[in-house]
């Protein structure tokens, strides 16, 4: 299977009003030029010199998403031109991209990481967490970002009831924040083995990586 035929199956198969996000980590040039030209525009990585390298090299209308854990000191390199900012787990990382969004005279887009995996090896906040950073004066008093949503990653189990239980618990709480905070629209879950899963439990944003450009290689 091509690269293209694989995006166009999974693009034929989501549900109007949920969004593709292809993942193009250490996938070279070519391949993400092979889902340009099928029509993709929306790309994430999960690393920032990675995602500066491409930007540079790629098509200026691709949306590049950071999908990843983001290093404070590495925000400044990408607040020139990311899209959105899928993993902000923490007020100190938010503060950080509003001053690098300053600069540039942005405003950028982010999504609040949410745990809600068994693993404690995932980030994310937890409803506490979520809170106090919603109600604190620093976060209030931030020009520069905009929070428009949720993500989170799900368990990697077989387990699909424990799967469906974790989005559903992200998807509840997404629909809280909409009560909360205004332009809140976006809830980013689900990836190529649990997209599904993550669809019929509510997801608007899907990030597929080795469904579309196939397993990845990290030697
Ligand atoms: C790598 C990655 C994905 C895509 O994973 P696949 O299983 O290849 O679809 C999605 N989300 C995040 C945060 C990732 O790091």
């Amino acid at each position: 299977m091509s690269i293209k035929n694989n995006l166009n199956t999974i693009k034929s198969e989501l549900p109007e009003g949920v969004t593709l996000v292809a993942v193009s980590k250490t996938k070279p040039n070519e391949d993400i030029l092979e889902a340009y030209e099928a029509g993709q525009r929306a790309f994430g990585e999960n690393k920032v010199q990675e995602m500066v390298q491409k930007w540079e090299d790629l098509p200026k209308d691709i949306e590049w998403h950071m999908i990843g854990h983001v290093q404070r000191n590495k925000v400044k390199y990408m607040a020139e031109f990311v899209s959105l900012i899928h993993g902000v787990d923490s007020p100190r990382l938010l503060k950080e991209i509003n001053k690098q969004a300053k600069k540039y005279d942005r405003v950028i887009p982010c999504l609040l990481q949410i745990h809600i995996a068994e693993e404690d090896t995932k980030f994310g906040l937890d409803k506490t967490e979520l809170d106090e950073l919603l109600e604190s004066d620093t976060f209030k008093a931030m020009e520069n970002i905009k929070i428009v949503g949720l993500m989170g990653m799900a368990t990697f189990t077989d387990d699909e009831s424990q799967v469906r239980r974790e989005f559903a618990q992200l998807k509840s709480m997404f629909d809280e924040l909409t009560t909360k905070l205004n332009d809140i629209t976006i809830l980013s879950m689900g990836m190529s083995g649990d997209y599904k899963i993550a669809i019929e439990e509510g997801s608007n944003m899907v990030r597929i990586g080795s469904s579309i450009f196939g397993a990845r290689n990290y030697s």
